[in-house]
């Protein structure tokens, strides 16, 4: 299988103190790579370090065949296709869920403004089809802040979508969930994965139980085990550390 991101020997440090410790992984295509492990285990330094948010001290982070993006701006990591979603949905209140998939799909956010109201009819096509696969088709025209918690958060992961990256970075989507939005949850990242690699850091593990390709168990900075859920969920060291908990 191809690897769409590989990370070698990566290290990163705050002050000395090394929050992401050595760590190996790749994620291949299409998968649904979940990083899971205690608070404060690197989890959401990782995700940081590949969206360049935090620069590593050491090691390296490979895209799409080999492409080295370890010391990527965010914009660039944006634009070579990387797209990442926080914990708090971070959607445009005071505009309508329509407006904000048009702000997503226009690229170029130093021209958004000017843009706004002018998407080419292809944008329009993807952006009607997003909404349709995030649910949302129906509600296009209310304010986004009247939504759901569920729906703002779909509405985020359908921004993603209308930039057509590669490769998305979840920070615990189904975090305030029930089981019912939880569930319509699994089934979008499903939908997504046919067309993009997705890494979710997340602590449901019945939501990472049912929906994962693979799982990386992070500790103290370090790679504990990986393998599929049922493989790391019978690790002694995994049980001790956190599923045991
Ligand atoms: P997780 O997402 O697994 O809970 P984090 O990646 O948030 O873990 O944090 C890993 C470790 O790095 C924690 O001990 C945290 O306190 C520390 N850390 C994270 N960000 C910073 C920062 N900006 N400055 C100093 N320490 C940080």
């Amino acid at each position: 299988m191809e690897n769409v991101l590989e990370i070698q020997d990566l290290t990163v440090a705050f002050d000395g103190f090394k929050a992401v410790d050595n760590v190996n992984t790749s994620v291949e295509k299409g998968e649904i790579h979940f990083f899971i492990g205690p608070n404060g285990a690197g989890k959401t330094t990782l995700l940081d370090a590949i969206c360049g948010r935090v620069k590593p001290k050491s090691g390296n982070i490979l895209f799409a065949g080999g492409v080295d993006v370890t010391h990527y701006s965010e914009n660039q990591i944006v634009n070579i296709g990387i797209g990442r979603k926080f914990q708090v949905p971070s959607v445009f209140t005071g505009l309508t869920v329509y407006d904000n998939m048009e702000l997503a799909a226009v690229k170029d956010r130093s021209l958004s403004s000017s843009l706004f109201h002018n998407v080419t009819s292809e944008q329009e096509e993807l952006i009607g089809h997003v909404l349709n696969t995030i649910g949302l088709y129906e509600k296009k025209d209310r304010d986004a802040g009247s939504l759901a918690h569920g729906e703002k958060q779909w509405l985020e992961i359908g921004m993603l979508m209308a930039q057509q990256p590669k490769l998305m970075l979840l920070d615990e989507p189904v975090a305030g969930m029930g089981r019912v939005e939880t569930q319509k949850t699994g089934e979008l990242l499903k939908t997504i994965a046919k067309n993009c690699t997705i890494i979710v850091v997340e602590h449901d593990m019945e939501f990472v139980r049912d929906y994962a390709s693979k799982v990386t168990v992070l500790h103290e900075g370090m790679v504990l085990d990986e393998g599929s859920m049922s493989e790391v969920q019978h690790n002694q060291k995994v049980i001790e550390v956190y599923l045991g908990r």
